[in-house]
């Protein structure tokens, strides 16, 4: 039997090691366009490879945003505890981390991929560098009364090759300098099947407000956030850390926020777009009578200054200018002494701290993504084997199915998990 995988991310490696250990006997090949494997996890977890998340099984379904029901079979099959018992009997030793993040030991994400080409140079798979598949090969032949479509081989920019089951593991359409380019769902529409539309996530926000220019490196911790849309229904809401970076907002909960406003703000029908606000609360451990005293308590401390010049226990240095600027928008004199504050001023202080709003202008690009959101339709794969539907020995593996996960670790579970799943059914039917 031949086997064919193409492409060399954390996915197709995990698939062409499965399918050469589950059946020995077939002949498995891995095509990777790029001049080494998985270039992609030379980047992730800032180069140290969050290759996995050590939260119990049973929870780490939980971190998927699209489909996550469709992945039961797949996680079930191959766990994040074999992810990591894998690793760790093939050298590469791994450590948790804060949110249970796990990481080798060496801090290098090299060490995940030196570690996988061990086991598919172990275990026999022909890897194939430098070469790009450029389009499937399926025929047809009556079945009783229906007809069944089936792969027969692929053409690369090297040739042609005869193959008996393919994988595909192209990845998305995110950081296309790493080659994942987005072929598979090429692929996956010339074999009839659907793709669902695309869309960059785990991603920055852009925001419309010029204010954002004078708040570039500020980190913001522990507030909290909602996005609503013009009808001021919450779309989404987080708590945790929120980072201003070049005239844009990232950090964990804009990232996590990113994947459920993605489509609202890139979708191509003009009909699903929303105008989206985001809402900051920089204080949302304390109840407004909490933060009427706070506020009080400060004005003591500062009360021979303005009320520009007492703010500074209360936020970031770099936030205060930007904060006063809206503040006297909303009609506060803030040169007036603390002492003379009205209650109403003092008001307008606590609600802009609880609505520090800014207006959502759109997403970072695939350049910039994590991920990829949307892609091969999950409706036209058995969960079970995470073959086509629709043609017999035509697999998907990894980021080019649509399903993405939230950050720590469950983007690479997710192709480690569809990767095994896909190669052992390949190898085994
Ligand atoms: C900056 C960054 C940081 C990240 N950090 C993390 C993290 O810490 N933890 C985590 O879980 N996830 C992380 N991710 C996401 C994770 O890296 C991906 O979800 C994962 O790599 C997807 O694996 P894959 O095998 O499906 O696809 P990919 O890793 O994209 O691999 C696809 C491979 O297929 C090859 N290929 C494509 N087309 C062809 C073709 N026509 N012929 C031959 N070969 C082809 C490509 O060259 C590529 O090597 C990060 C992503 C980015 C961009």
């Amino acid at each position: 039997m031949k086997i064919v995988v193409i492409g060399g991310g954390p996915a197709g490696m995990m698939a062409a090691y499965a399918a050469k250990s589950e059946n020995p006997e077939a002949q498995v090949t891995l095509l990777e366009k790029n001049e080494k494997l998985g270039k992609k996890i030379f980047i992730t977890g800032k180069g140290r490879g969050n290759l996995t998340n050590a939260c119990n099984t049973e929870d780490l379904l939980e971190h998927y945003v699209t489909n996550p029901r469709f992945l039961y079979s797949a996680i079930y099959d191959f766990t994040n505890k074999d992810v990591i018992k894998l690793m760790e009997k093939g050298g590469c030793r791994v450590k948790i981390e804060r949110g249970d993040r796990v990481f080798p030991v060496s801090d290098h994400a090299y060490s995940i991929t030196d570690c996988l080409k061990r086991y598919l140079k172990k275990s026999g798979v022909n890897i194939v560098y430098n070469t790009c598949v450029k389009s499937l090969l399926i025929s047809e032949k009556k079945d009783s009364d229906q007809i069944l479509r089936y792969v027969t081989g692929l053409e690369t920019d090297k040739g042609h090759l005869n193959a008996d089951r393919i994988i595909v593991a192209t990845g998305g359409l995110s950081y296309p300098s790493t080659g994942s380019t987005g072929d598979g769902y090429r692929f996956a529409e010339s074999a009839g099947m659907q793709v669902t539309e695309c869309f960059p996530s785990l991603v920055s926000l852009d925001v419309h407000e010029e204010d954002i220019r004078m708040l570039r490196g500020l980190k913001l911790k522990n507030i909290s956030i909602e996005i609503k849309d013009e009808q001021g229904k919450v779309v989404y809401q987080d708590f945790g850390d929120l980072d201003f970076i070049n005239q844009a907002l990232s950090g964990p909960v804009i990232l996590s926020a990113s994947t459920h406003v993605t489509r609202f703000l890139n979708a191509k029908d003009p009909k699903q777009h929303k105008i989206l606000t985001l809402h900051i609360n920089l204080k949302p451990a304390l109840t407004d009578r909490q933060l009427d005293e706070r506020l009080l308590r400060d004005f003591n401390t500062y009360r021979n200054k303005e009320l520009r010049n007492a703010l500074s226990d209360l936020l970031p240095a770099t936030l205060i200018p930007v904060f006063l600027k809206r503040l006297e928008k909303t009609g506060v004199d803030i040169n007036q002494k603390v002492t003379v504050v009205s209650k109403e001023s003092r008001k307008k202080l606590l609600d802009l701290l609880r609505n520090f709003t800014y207006t959502i202008a759109g997403t970072g690009n695939f350049r910039e993504a994590i991920v990829t959101q949307g892609g091969v339709s999950v409706k036209e794969i058995n969960p079970r084997t995470m073959e086509s539907k629709k043609v017999q020995g035509l697999y998907f593996a990894g980021e080019v199915l649509d399903v993405d996960g939230y950050t720590g670790g469950f983007n690479m579970q997710m192709a480690f998990s569809t990767g095994h799943l896909a190669g052992v059914s390949a190898a085994k039917a």
